[in-house]
């Protein structure tokens, strides 16, 4: 049971002011389910916007403040997929573009009636040869002075919201933070000079005060820490299973390729770890295209040869069915019974695969999430993979999986390689195997940077390449931290190439539908659609050989392990592969260097480790959209700055008062259940 000082702080956003059920879904994109969550939905920067007379005194760029009338509506054409415009004239009589994409036009309707002034404020830029302002940030009737600070907040948003609704919900969930007692140790909040929890949040939201943002940091860092900590005690104190299989099954494999070294390696540690009966706690790591899946088949017909069952767990419906495809055809020579279950299996099919794990007639159950779900019981589940388990919060799992009476062994997959002084933060104290050599054979990617401008003849390439008959991936621009803008930018270039290549072109992106989204992906994996057009959701897992193409535009948006991921896509098959790294205008020595060392190596270990020198402080460690996230609010800096402290801390706490009964263990307490990290604080009572 949550700790009732905690309620307000878990209360729904309904409960906040001026929240309906039409603002439910824009807040559930951005993670905002609760009030907690946006007391702690940061804001990402702080504009200072400038007053100006007229569009001539404005620069391209500048957050500004004009005064315009609007002269026009103009929208998209019937059918297209266009922005919603609305032309507006300044003083001196020069047009600016008002622009929304997707159906924030309905706000534009409403706001800009023909011929009233209206005061806005936005970021001024050019389109073509006219002015333009994206999704302005206010409309107001009252004049500049009225429009509030000149420097403010800018949060993060998603279609449906606006910053001043978003600041109005932060205001009130910040009126509402209860005091908590304290649970980081007084000798280091007194070093470091920290404010209280709450002045923090609510100096956080006003400006770019360090010390209230190195304190939230903290707070995250050490509940994550405990977390851990917590887990590791439970599973030296909770008994597996030794496996032992006798490898009748695995001589049955009929694989087309003989193991590299580091599968050999790894499914030896891996084995070994299994032979115990103290659970096995492994992370493997293996850069994309590595041959992960074959070591966690061997790892499950270990399970299966010593008589139990094993379960594989993907981040998507996607990667669910393709390694069921997989692990079906390998496995298929074994013998071995192996089902999927996914949240969309129903009815009959759900339920004739419930009686399978129930009897042990399936052997090996691979799916998303819902193979974790209460209904779903197992004979006796011996082994868990975890494959791509970033996107989960690996510790997590760890603590769901060993809800049963005997935990069963487990397996982290990841691609993502991690600098090895953020390996802690990121999975606590796992065992870890590294594939660190890829399958003999693999050609290196030829990678290229060109200019955004050169556009024309990156489609003529494009052209010739799909004519001699093979595939491509583009990859879409990551627009101003909208998904969103994202979406629209996808839309559009999906539009532009299909009208030049016609039905070769499929679309996927993470707001279409789930069935669409799968027949899309499914006619570009046959072979029917030669061009996939995507958002990052292809980011991960996804395998198609004949795909020797890849376009990534603006590349310099993203984050380098993200771009390493995405080129992982191609140069999977025999033929040579290409990567064209489109880049936008200016680029910063680092968005130099950082394109750079893509075209230089494919070593994924060594792209994390000089990414994260590049980087330096500042950038968050992975954002949503990159789905490398450990943390929402510690900075990449912050978690090496602040972690060593953290993790000391958490493990003095925790000799002294494992069972967090002290009463700095209750604070700690309602720290974990701040952070979401209570299963955790389950596992103290279970035990
Ligand atoms: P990832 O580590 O990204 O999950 P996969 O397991 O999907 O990689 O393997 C990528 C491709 O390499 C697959 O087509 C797989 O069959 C192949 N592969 C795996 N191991 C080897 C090997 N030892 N030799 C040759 N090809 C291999
Ligand atoms: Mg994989």
């Amino acid at each position: 049971m949550r700790p009732e000082a905690l309620n307000p702080l878990f209360a729904e956003v309904q409960t906040l002011e001026g929240v309906g059920p039409k603002l439910l879904k824009p807040l559930e994109r951005l993670g905002l389910a609760r009030v907690k969550d946006v007391a702690y939905h940061l804001p990402e920067r702080f504009v200072s916007r400038r007053a100006i007379a007229d569009l001539d005194d404005g620069n391209e760029g500048e957050q500004v403040i004009v005064a315009l009338t609007p002269v026009e509506h103009r929208s998209p054409r019937a059918g297209s997929r266009g922005p919603y415009r609305v032309l507006a004239q300044d003083s001196a009589g020069n047009i600016c573009a008002l622009t929304w994409f997707g159906k924030a036009a309905y706000t534009a309707k409403k706001l800009l009636p023909v011929g009233e002034r209206r005061w806005i404020a936005g970021r001024l830029d050019r389109y073509g040869d006219m002015l333009q302002i994206v999704h302005p940030d206010h409309i107001e009737v009252e004049s500049a002075a009225n429009m509030g600070r000149l420097s403010e907040p800018v949060y993060g948003l998603s279609e449906g919201l606006t910053q001043p609704r978003i600041a109005d919900f932060a205001a009130q969930a910040l009126a509402r933070l209860p005091e908590l007692p304290e649970w980081i140790e007084p000798g280091q909040l007194e070093r470091a000079g920290w404010p209280t929890w709450r002045d923090a949040l609510r100096l956080a939201h006003e400006s770019t005060d360090e010390k209230a943002r190195d304190r939230l940091a903290y707070d995250e860092l050490l509940a994550n820490s405990l977390a851990l900590l917590l887990v590791k005690a439970e599973g030296r104190r909770k008994r597996g299973q030794a496996l032992v299989g006798d490898g009748s099954l695995r001589a049955k494999l009929q694989l087309p390729f003989a193991l590299t070294g580091a599968q050999k390696r790894s499914i030896a540690e891996i084995e070994g770890d299994m032979t115990q009966e103290a659970p096995m706690l492994r992370l493997l790591q293996g850069d994309v295209g590595a041959g992960k899946t074959v070591v966690a088949l061997e790892a499950m017909l270990i399970a299966v040869e010593a008589g139990k069952q094993a379960a594989l767990l993907a981040p998507t419906e996607i990667l669910a069915r393709q390694h069921f495809e997989t692990l079906r055809k390998m496995a298929a020579p074994t013998g071995a019974e192996i089902a999927l279950l996914t949240g969309r299996a129903k009815g009959r099919e759900r339920e004739s695969i419930l009686m399978g794990l129930l009897d042990g007639s399936i052997d090996i159950l691979v799916g998303t999430h819902a193979i974790f779900q209460d209904t779903v019981s197992y004979r006796d589940l011996a082994l868990v993979v975890i494959d791509e388990q970033h996107r989960f919060g690996v510790a997590q799992r760890l603590a769901l999986a060993g809800k049963g009476r005997r935990a069963p062994h487990t397996l982290a997959m990841t691609a993502t390689p991690i600098p090895r002084s953020l390996t802690l933060a990121q999975y606590g104290e796992m065992d870890v195997s590294r594939l660190d050599e890829l399958p003999p054979g693999r050609q290196a990617i030829d990678t290229r940077v060109i200019p955004q401008e050169r556009m024309d003849e990156v489609v003529e390439g494009l052209a010739r390449h799909l004519a001699g008959g093979q595939q491509a991936y583009w990859v879409c621009p990551m627009v101003r931290d909208s998904e969103v803008a994202d979406i629209a930018a996808a839309e559009a270039r999906y539009a532009a190439l299909k009208e030049r290549f016609g039905d070769d072109v499929v679309l996927v992106h993470g707001q279409l539908r789930p069935e669409i989204k799968d027949a899309n992906m499914e006619r570009f994996a046959s072979g029917q659609a030669k061009l996939l057009v995507a958002t990052t959701v292809i980011e991960v897992g996804v395998d198609v050989p004949a795909a020797t193409l890849m376009v990534i535009e603006q590349a310099e948006r993203f984050g380098l392990a993200q771009l390493h991921q995405l080129r992982g896509r191609v140069g999977r098959g025999a033929e040579k592969s290409v990567c064209l790294l489109l880049r936008g205008g200016e680029l910063s020595e680092t968005g130099r260097a950082r394109l750079a060392l893509m075209r230089e190596t494919q070593d994924g270990f060594r792209i994390a480790e000089e990414d994260l020198e590049l980087r330096g402080g500042g950038e968050l460690l992975g954002t949503r959209q990159s789905g490398e996230a450990a943390f929402n609010v510690a900075s990449l800096d912050q978690v090496q700055r602040l972690l060593p402290a953290a993790h000391a801390d958490a493990r003095l706490l925790m000799e002294r008062d494992g069972g967090l009964t002290s009463e700095r263990g209750e604070a700690a307490r309602l720290l974990l259940y701040l952070f979401e990290r209570d299963w955790g604080v389950q596992l103290l009572r279970g035990g």
